[in-house]
């Protein structure tokens, strides 16, 4: 296996940028039910990762519970009955409901519905998120475990990584993926190519002349991330404030774990 990635490392796409928020509110029931596993391991890290080294730091989960503002652009209908099919827990709340469970929430509505739900997660107390930059070191935490099957570049094997270098080209032969061309020059055979490029999955298919019929398409796009206090008794001591997801204005909020949890 090669890993090619324009980046230097793993994790320094989009992943390494997230903000850790680990959610179930998707547009299709697989994002929803992949999702919902996926917090089962978090929840259960170190179980997860089996192994790793002694002493060095593990992401853990911070359990929030997420208030997802009811939004035309993800109706709450559509997304409820996909909870209800994983087993996700929720609540549905109004605003007075909002405004006394989540100290300094404006319940103001300026998009062009109104009801609020709180989506729960997890057994007891609802979950979701892990700390921030977490991504990064949950996946160095991964590819230092004694169990990591990650490619390096000592790797000499059937395993190796190829860092800050892109794909440029995709080439074909007999109806079929032939190979790679990489942006440094080289050029890779391959019989299977897996497109893991995330928000530039979509442009890595243009390249192999593939997704045309694609339902879903991405792109990248530029995101924000700001720091600002949180309202008196948004968090407590030791419990944060919920993640705020508000589609209308498509932004979240969430608290920071060194504030609280
Ligand atoms: C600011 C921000 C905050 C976010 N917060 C959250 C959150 O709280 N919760 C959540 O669930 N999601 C969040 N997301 C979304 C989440 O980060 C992404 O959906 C996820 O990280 C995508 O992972 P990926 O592995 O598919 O893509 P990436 O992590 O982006 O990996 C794709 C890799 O492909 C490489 N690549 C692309 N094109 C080429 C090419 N031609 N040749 C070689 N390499 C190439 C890139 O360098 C990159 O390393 C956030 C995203 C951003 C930007």
């Amino acid at each position: 296996m090669l890993v090619v990635d324009r980046l230097p490392g793993p994790g320094q796409g989009s992943t390494g940028a997230s903000s850790a928020v680990v959610r179930f509110n998707y547009s299709t029931l697989d994002g929803v039910a992949a999702a919902w596993e996926s917090w089962h391991h978090w929840a259960d890290w170190a179980g997860h990762l089996d192994e790793h080294p002694a002493g060095s730091p593990l992401a853990r989960l911070c359990r929030t519970g997420l208030v997802m503002l009811d939004a035309p652009a993800a109706p709450k209908e559509r997304v409820l009955q996909m909870f209800d099919k994983v087993g996700v827990r929720y609540e549905v709340w109004d605003a007075a409901e909002l405004a006394a469970r989540v100290p300094g929430i404006d319940t103001g509505r300026y998009g062009r519905r109104s009801d609020l739900m709180m989506r729960r997660s997890g057994p007891s107390r609802p979950g979701s998120w892990a700390r921030s930059s977490i991504p990064t070191l949950a996946l160095s935490t991964i590819r230092s475990s004694p169990r990591s099957t990650w490619p390096t570049r000592r790797d000499e094997g059937e395993s190796r990584s190829c860092s800050a270098t892109r794909s440029t080209g995709i080439r074909r032969a007999n109806g079929k993926v032939a190979g790679l061309d990489l942006a440094d020059g080289q050029h890779i055979d391959a019989r299977v190519v897996v497109n893991v490029a995330g928000p530039w999955s979509s442009a890595l298919n243009r390249l192999a002349g593939v997704g045309e019929d694609f339902t879903i398409s991405v792109r990248p796009m530029r995101q924000e991330v700001h720091h600002v206090p949180a309202p008196p008794g948004f968090n407590s001591e030791h419990q944060l404030g919920p993640v705020v997801a508000d589609l209308d204005l498509g932004i979240y909020v969430r608290g920071l774990p060194e504030t609280g949890c």
